[in-house]
């Protein structure tokens, strides 16, 4: 089974992409927030799996690690 994720917030919105790597979703997401900063906004966004439903512990894990590289 493959497993989709994207960057999603209440307030802005899906990114409407369909990542294949949680690191891709991050990296997509912080880019997303670095945009809304640059004009003094503020990104709502969290990674998501594509469906919608909330991620599971081991890829919050997957996304500090990806914080950090
Ligand atoms: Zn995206």
């Amino acid at each position: 089974m493959t497993t989709a994720y994207h960057a999603s917030g209440s307030v802005t919105g899906p990114c409407g992409h369909a990542h294949r790597t949680i690191a891709a979703a991050e990296k997509c997401r912080r880019a997303h927030a670095a945009g809304c900063r640059s004009q003094g906004g503020y990104s709502d966004r969290e990674v998501e799996h594509a469906d919608g439903s909330r991620i599971d512990g081991w890829e919050y894990d997957a996304i500090e690690d990806a914080k950090i590289s």
